[in-house]
């Protein structure tokens, strides 16, 4: 199977516009469909014609283009059945678990409520590959609008399940701010402050931090590292829940 071809490019003032192309079948998905030209133009600079919208999320900067898109190409957009109501052109609901094809691949759903009540992420396990929109960013996590902590801990758990490997596509440039939060919460991770220079480096230069992988976030995103012992003593929170140390964190963001 011939790997998947990606193009990312920035739309509106912080999002990024990804597409996803099959060199196999032609198949080509936007992940979110966040502004009209900037798709376009992407598709045109590749070459490629949407098939299909993967929507994440309800969020107006997910889905604003997707009525504009369908009317330009023949597509499909598929999206969670929780928020079905929400999403303008849906034709496809998915729920936790289901399994669909694009080409000859497998994708899979992972419902990931918190910033969201009915957030999915995109999984493509034979690639390695994940789309996690607003839910998981570089050293970030989507901010908790419609479910609590608790819910958005739970659904991070699922997502570094996942092989330390994936690359994982997310919904905002938010990489630097949330370095220097990250540092706050974090101070003595080596990792952390060696990652935190290669951001300052990278976004000084205007590059993008994406992708970004399951394994990295790991060592270094304080929105998974609720347990680790460095953090819950920097936080006083030695004998709390992981949920509480996680909402904590969550909470020190937020006002950030
Ligand atoms: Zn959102």
């Amino acid at each position: 199977m011939k790997p998947l071809e990606i193009e990312i490019f920035q739309c509106r003032s912080d999002n990024y516009g990804v597409l996803v192309h099959d060199p196999e079948t032609g198949l080509t998905a936007s992940i979110d469909a966040p502004e009209e030209q900037p798709v376009l133009d992407a598709a045109a600079r590749r070459g490629w014609t949407l098939s299909h919208i993967f929507t994440t999320h309800h969020h107006t900067d997910h889905v604003e283009a997707n009525l504009a898109l369908k009317d330009r190409f023949d597509l499909q957009v598929i999206g969670p059945i929780n928020e079905a109501v929400a999403i303008p052109g849906l034709d496809k609901t998915v729920a936790d678990g289901d399994e669909f094809e694009f080409g000859a691949r497998r994708v899979c759903v992972i419902e990931t409520p918190g910033h969201t009540a009915g957030h999915v992420c995109y999984h493509f396990p034979d690639d390695k590959i994940l789309f996690a929109a607003d839910t998981l960013f570089a050293l970030g996590c989507g901010r908790l609008f419609e479910r609590p902590a608790a819910d958005m801990w739970h659904s991070l758990q699922k997502l570094a399940a996942l092989p330390d490997e994936t690359a994982v596509y997310f919904g905002h440039e938010y990489t630097l701010s949330n370095a220097r939060f990250a540092l706050t919460i974090d101070p003595d991770n080596a990792r952390l402050q060696e990652r935190a220079r290669d951001i300052d480096a990278a976004r000084a230069a205007n590059r993008f931090t994406i992708p970004t992988t399951i394994g990295l976030e790991k060592e270094t995103n304080p929105f998974l590292r609720a347990t680790d012992p460095a953090i819950r003593r920097h936080l006083l929170m030695e004998s709390r829940t992981d949920e509480e140390v996680f909402a904590e964190i969550r909470k020190r963001k937020d006002n950030f």
